[in-house]
């Protein structure tokens, strides 16, 4: 059931907005997809721009599994849920709306992105059927990492497996770490995690490593395991080993991957963006799509994928946001020019 909570702690942005804009109840400035942290945080820049906002989830953050956030500065050791609650309350100040929901179409009616003065360019439709009209439209529907296809790697995903050394590696230092991936990704993601354990394996899943991996690998100290993976073992709190076809295993207490990821909306697509060869969402300048009034920030667009840098994005996007609204509202507004030249086809 689609829920929304509003402002209560301030003014509400139709109390703040100059008199004689009246607009329709589905109509905002700014319909903001996703409420993780790139969303929310272009959110309460614009609530403080006194910008009617949106926010639409789907309560999928992508760091759901994980027992705690590291590396945003005040908030390290934080829970996922909690920097959201935090999050929300945060933009609630100011007026903007959230709703538990989906979008599940979104289309753009005036493709040139400059339908007049106030009026909406996007057109969009939750999966409770609720119709939403907006001038801008801000994606920060973020990735999901596709995880290694083993028995036991869901089981102990945020608490053992991980795919990020940066958020998670400190706490397994100096433990025996492994690497899984294809070939020459366990290498590089094995020599990385040299930086936090002298105990290191890669473990390739039955693909092979040439001969200047091996070498590489033997140079720092890093043990080499190509045979396939049959099961993750450990007890209901902590993985404790990786288990081989065959029925050897090693122990380890904690493993990387770097199986890739996808994104999480097919949005991004639907309304025309251009996809980088890895997967992200093209962006230029600050975070603009190809399509005109269409921005996309955080983990969809992004290559340093941090909660701090998702939030920073959406406080990017937000101040080009409100910049095409005020010239609009003065009448200024221009056709953004498309200077994205590398394209290929939506995933
Ligand atoms: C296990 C794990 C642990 C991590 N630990 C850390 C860490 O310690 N430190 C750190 O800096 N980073 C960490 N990260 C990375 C961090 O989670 C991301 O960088 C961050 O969540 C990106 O924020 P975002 O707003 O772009 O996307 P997300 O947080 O994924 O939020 C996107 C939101 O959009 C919603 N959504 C998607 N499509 C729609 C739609 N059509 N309609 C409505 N809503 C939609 C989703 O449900 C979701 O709630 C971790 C990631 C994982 C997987």
């Amino acid at each position: 059931m689609a829920k929304v909570s509003e402002g209560t702690g301030g003014r509400s942005a139709r109390d703040g907005r100059p008199r004689g804009r009246p607009k329709p109840r589905d109509s905002y400035d700014v319909l903001v997809v996703g409420g993780g942290p790139a969303g929310l945080s272009a959110a309460l820049v614009l609530g403080r721009c006194r910008r009617r906002v949106i926010v639409v989830d789907s309560g999928r953050p992508r760091n759901a599994a994980a027992l705690r956030s590291h590396g945003y500065l005040t908030r390290d050791g934080i829970g996922p849920h909690e920097l959201l609650r935090l999050g929300r309350e945060e933009v609630a100040r100011y007026g903007v709306e959230v709703l538990d929901d989906e979008v599940v179409d979104a289309r753009c009616p005036s493709p040139d992105g400059s339908p007049g003065p106030g009026a909406a360019a996007f057109e969009a439709e939750t999966r409770s059927g609720r119709r939403l009209r907006s001038r801008k439209l801000l994606l920060a529907t973020g990735v999901r990492d596709v995880l290694p296809p083993v028995e036991g790697a869901e089981r102990y995903y945020g608490r053992g497996v991980h795919h990020c050394p940066y958020c998670d590696a400190w706490e397994h230092r100096d433990a025996r770490l492994a690497a899984y991936g294809a070939g020459g990704a366990a290498v590089g993601l094995a020599l990385s995690l040299r930086t936090w354990s002298d105990r290191v394996t890669a473990c390739t899943d039955g693909r092979p490593v040439d001969a200047g991996d091996r070498a590489r690998l033997r140079r720092n100290g890093i043990a080499l395991r190509t045979e396939p993976v049959a099961r993750l073992d450990g007890d209901d709190e902590a993985l404790g080993a990786i288990v081989f076809e065959g029925g050897r295993s090693i122990r380890c207490d904690a493993l990387f991957f770097n199986t890739g990821q996808v994104q999480r909306s097919t949005l991004p697509g639907m309304l025309g963006c251009e996809y980088r060869e890895e997967g992200q969402v093209e962006t230029h300048g600050k975070q603009h799509t190809c399509t005109p009034g269409l921005f996309m920030a955080g983990d969809a667009d992004g290559d340093v994928q941090f909660l701090i840098v998702a939030a920073a994005e959406g406080a990017r996007a937000a101040t080009a946001i409100n910049r095409e609204l005020q010239d609009e509202d003065r009448g200024e507004a221009g056709v953004r020019p498309n200077t994205s030249s590398r394209a290929r086809a939506p995933r």
